[in-house]
């Protein structure tokens, strides 16, 4: 099945990237968009508002996944889009620090294809 959406996967780890990238494209969705931190996110974000969901790591240089977050959540073209959280912060005060900063699910690395499918699905109500 083909999905329109268009996805941006922010993570420091290239090799991550390319792992949700591929995960993503196996289930159907061909409009994915990268960055490397939080910085690189906003910039990429900027240029592309029409992006229906964000999936973002936590820990990264020049801008970490939490202000990240904050910083999308504070601008009001993003106050609704939905925010996954891919991160190996697994205790249950990560979880709920990162809920509080304006993400709407989680998912703790490492992850099943599975796993993504179902939060990516239910994140964009399909
Ligand atoms: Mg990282």
């Amino acid at each position: 099945m083909a999905h329109e959406h268009k996805i941006i996967t922010v993570d420091d780890s290239s090799t991550m990237r390319r792992i949700i990238k591929n995960t993503l494209t196996k289930l159907g969705f061909s409009n994915i968009l990268e960055a490397a931190n939080g910085v690189e996110g906003l910039d990429v974000l900027a240029k592309n508002s029409d992006v229906d969901m964000i999936i973002t790591d936590w820990n990264m240089p020049e801008m970490d996944g939490l202000t990240f977050v904050k910083t999308v959540r504070s601008k009001d073209e993003y106050k609704e889009t939905p925010i996954l959280m891919v991160t190996t912060e697994a205790a249950k005060e990560d979880i709920l620090t990162a809920l509080r900063s304006g993400v709407n699910n989680y998912v703790v690395k490492p992850f099943t294809p599975d796993t993504l499918q179902e939060k990516v699905n239910k994140l964009l109500g399909i």
